[in-house]
């Protein structure tokens, strides 16, 4: 009998970023409350590590920032440098409303009002905190973002 040949095809566009949206690894982040809830993601109830998202100590090894939290100007430049120290592809999510804009604190003299002024943000989560599950759906959206990533003319115009 014939071995049957088993035969994929798709883009390269596609291939890519079907690998990449499924292993995540995010830089944990927790700058304040909104950290518990992201700790929460990666416990039993929603255990974000059975979709590829797991919790990397190193920026050299992640590829996704969630800034959880308050950023104030002291530690703007430890964000910066670990955002800087991650590899590309590199991804931002900002979660809650201090990192998005500052929240309660937003007319602080310490506070950064949102942490787009320091790094680029892919996706805003809002709330305080915002609850796993919009964590979670903040990082369905950057999946999605992902897939719309046309990589081989990324590297075209390397
Ligand atoms: Fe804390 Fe609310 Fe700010 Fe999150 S958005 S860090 S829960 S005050």
């Amino acid at each position: 009998m014939e071995r049957q040949g088993i035969f994929c095809t798709a883009k390269a566009d596609q291939l890519v970023n079907w690998g990449r949206q499924g292993s995540l690894w995010p830089l944990s982040f927790g700058l304040a409350c909104c950290g518990i809830e992201m700790m929460h993601t990666s416990m039993p109830r929603y255990d974000q590590d059975r979709l590829g998202i797991i919790f990397r100590a190193s920026p050299r090894q992640a590829d996704v920032m969630i800034v959880a939290g308050t950023v104030v100007n002291k530690m703007a430049p430890a964000v910066r440098q670990l955002y800087d120290q991650m590899p590309e592809p590199k991804w931002v999510i900002s979660m809650g409303s201090c990192a998005n804009g500052g929240g309660y604190y937003h007319y602080s003299y310490n506070v950064v009002r949102g942490v787009d002024r320091i790094v680029p943000v892919d996706i805003y989560v809002p709330g305080c905190p915002p609850t796993a599950e919009a964590l979670l759906q903040g990082i369905f959206l950057l999946q999605k973002k992902m897939r719309r990533t046309q990589v081989t003319r990324m590297w075209y115009r390397r």
